[in-house]
């Protein structure tokens, strides 16, 4: 049986029962699904096109018999030549001072190991007597810890394959294998173990990603879909054709993007559900005006709501903008910290009385003493700024109300079907046409008097910058330019009645909002800073961005700080002060320069740094796959979600026999979430 322990094979005792506990393997099951986590394969090759510093494998015969050395406390280097295609390679293997006796003058071996192209060199890891054979290409290498050897492992998943594989069943079902291509399960599990060729191995593995994230996609789309039936919400009843002629208001027309994110979010509203979505998209795409008519659709419905939003000056932003926008279709409020006494008590009576529609504000909307009449929709920007505990902070009032949250960060479709599993998403993935995009130049260090220069020439013509420092005092040895330098640098090199303003995340909170507004409102015309102003400030007059250090930034996050500009009529212009050294980091330069696209720039940063690193902190919720990477196979990843969509919503689980075997799976997971919660 599969779920018997390891402890039945024959030959696994107590101890190695324990050392395969260390890898996590407790059954049968567990040690026959522990798959490889790579495969060595060894392809001779012309000396000629291996590349420096590669693994290479390689074959010819031995020229002299080896010669061995020994140095320090059992440490030991044996040497040999090789000829290869008449050219002599010389050899080194250390530490198997055994290996001296095994190889001769004479012998034919191949090796596999690190090349030196320089010196002619192979340091060797494995190597084996006799020619290259080419069904022995494809090596298994198993991620191991604790006491077990590769080899036992090996010899122990061998036996057990040989006597337990026929308990393997097939979980999906006949169709999608067909419909796939994928080989059938049991098989399937035999290659990743012993690929007898290249191509099998591919299919095996493609097998595997897709039944991954199915499973995965599956249990997800179950929850979200048990959740929703448990946690009824408001349908909202709103007026057509008021909504009609709000957007026909609007001095633009909606994208095809905007269109679709607003169709997603309206049918979430009327739904009896409540909603839980995700409005994504790059700055300036136009988030704020579809958030604008979703608030318009609940106030029409007779429901009140609330934008939440990071800061004040935000909200402030908001208000003003909004209440411009609406006219005299709504009446909003805005209620920040700062509001205090007898006016944030009206504002609060008018609240609990329904005289207000909409309200306006920082967190403190939700924390405080605020009752609504009757609350139907909150709207949170910058979601990573906000969370779960918000959330049930409402809940925990007695609202249902539907919330959508916003988010500026691009994050690629793949990540955030996953990261976000449990909420839905709508992506705003095009800009306004006619939209000016901001023009990027990189430059080195040795360009900042000409930057000072271009700097200054803006500031002439009324025009203000930002001059973004990755880092504080605080930060090491390293020898990082940081924002209080340059502060003192700027201010000294621009005249009155120029000012320079200096913003970083120590700074109070009160100390902050007033630079903020005092170069909101031209007050001051430069302003260094550290990322503090990465959330969504809006000054359109501020056309130059200059970025330090910009090595030191994520692709997102220099594409969040350069949404800062461009967003006026002028051209705006940003610099990216830059000295990286590798390949990697240059070509992430140019990739700056070339685009301003941020779901493209978010993918080459998932591609760089992976999924783990993607959110700046090690995410939790991220799923961990066992065989499927996210940003390779991310197709599988689309698939398998609308697979399990479709399996979820036509009730296959439970209805069709072909799924049985994918029902009980979903079941004994549940079990076990329900157990830990
Ligand atoms: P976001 O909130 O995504 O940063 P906004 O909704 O604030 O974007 O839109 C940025 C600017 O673009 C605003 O001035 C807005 O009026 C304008 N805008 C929004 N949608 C469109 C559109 N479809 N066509 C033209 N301009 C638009
Ligand atoms: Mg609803």
């Amino acid at each position: 049986m599969l779920n018997d322990s390891v402890r039945q094979i024959k030959g696994v005792g107590e101890k190695l029962a324990d050392a395969l506990h260390v890898l996590s393997i407790e059954t049968i099951e567990d040690l026959i699904f522990y798959f490889p986590y790579r495969y060595d394969v060894f392809e001779v090759k012309p000396i000629g096109e291996l590349i420096h510093d590669d693994k290479v494998t390689i074959e010819g015969t031995i020229l002299y018999d080896p010669v061995l050395t020994f140095f320090g406390r059992k440490k030991s280097r044996l040497v040999f030549t090789l000829n290869v295609e008449g050219i002599s390679v010389k050899a080194v293997l250390f530490n198997r001072a055994f290996a001296k006796k095994q190889l001769q003058a004479g012998d034919t071996v191949t090796l596999t190991g690190k090349w030196d192209a320089h010196r002619l060199q192979i340091t060797v890891s494995t190597y084996k007597k006799g020619r290259y054979e080419h069904d022995a290409a494809i090596s298994p290498v198993y991620s191991i810890k604790g006491d077990i050897t590769s080899r036992t492992l090996k010899k122990t998943l061998t036996y057990a394959l040989d006597h337990f594989s026929n308990d393997i069943v097939e979980i999906l079902p006949e169709s999608y294998l067909h419909a796939y291509k994928l080989p059938e399960r049991k098989s399937a599990v035999r290659t990743m173990h012993a690929p007898e060729s290249r191509y099998k191995l591919k299919h095996a593995r493609r097998r595997f990603v897709y039944e991954e994230f199915l499973l995965f996609q599956l249990k997800m789309q179950y929850v979200k879909k048990m959740h929703r039936e448990a946690t009824p919400g408001i349908s909202h009843q709103y007026q057509e054709t008021a909504l009609h002629n709000f957007i026909e208001s609007f001095s633009f027309s909606l994208t095809r993007a905007q269109d679709r994110a607003l169709k997603e979010i309206l049918e979430d509203m009327r739904s009896p559900y409540s909603m839980n979505r995700l409005l994504q998209g790059d700055v300036g795409s136009g988030k704020t005006a579809v958030a604008a008519i979703a608030l318009y659709a609940a106030v029409t419905g007779g429901k009140q709501c609330a934008l939440m939003v990071p800061t004040e000056i935000l909200a402030e932003q908001h208000f003003l903008s909004l209440t411009d926008l609406f006219g005299e279709r709504a009446k909003i409020a805005l209620l920040t910290g700062s509001i205090k006494g007898k006016k944030r008590q009206l504002i609060r009576s008018s609240i609990e009385s329904h005289d207000v529609d909409i309200v306006i504000g920082t967190h403190a909307l939700i924390q405080d003493d605020v009752f609504f009449h009757d609350l139907g929709l909150v709207i949170v920007d910058e979601q990573h700024r906000f969370g779960v505990k918000q959330r049930r902070t409402l809940r925990d009032k007695g609202w249902q109300p539907d919330v959508l949250f916003m988010t500026a960060t691009p994050i690629p479709r793949t990540l955030a079907i996953s990261a976000f599993g449990d909420m839905d998403v709508s992506i705003i993935d095009e800009m306004p046409a006619g939209r000016k995009e901001v023009e990027t130049y990189w430059v080195t260090d040795q360009h900042f008097p000409r930057v000072l220069e271009f700097i200054g020439k803006h500031i002439v013509r009324g025009e203000q910058a930002y001059v973004v420092c990755p880092l504080i005092e605080e930060s090491d040895q390293l020898d990082i330019q940081n924002a209080v330098d340059v502060y003192e640098q700027l201010s000294e090199f621009y005249p009155e009645p120029i000012q320079v303003g200096l913003l970083h995340g120590r700074l109070h909170t009160e100390e902050k909002e007033r630079i903020m507004k005092a170069f909101s409102t031209n007050n001051i015309q430069i302003l260094v800073s550290t990322t503090v102003i990465e959330v969504g400030v809006n000054v359109p007059n501020a056309t130059v961005m200059v970025i330090y250090d910009a090595e030191r930034f994520g692709l997102s996050q220099l594409h969040q700080l350069r949404g800062r500009v461009g967003r006026g009529q002028g051209q705006s212009h940003c610099i990216l002060i830059a000295d990286p050294k590798g390949e990697v980091g240059k070509e992430r330069m140019r990739i700056m320069t070339e685009t301003t696209d941020g779901f493209v720039l978010a993918e080459e940063d998932l591609k760089l740094r992976g999924p783990g690193d993607f959110f700046g902190t090690k995410q939790s919720g991220m799923p961990e796959f066992k065989v499927a990477d996210m940003v390779h196979d991310y197709r599988a990843l689309e698939t398998a979600r609308v697979d399990a969509v479709e399996i979820v919503h036509n009730g296959l689980l439970e209805s069709d026999p072909a799924y049985s075997k994918l029902a009980a799976y979903i079941e004994s997971e549940l079990a076990v979430t329900k157990k830990m919660d």
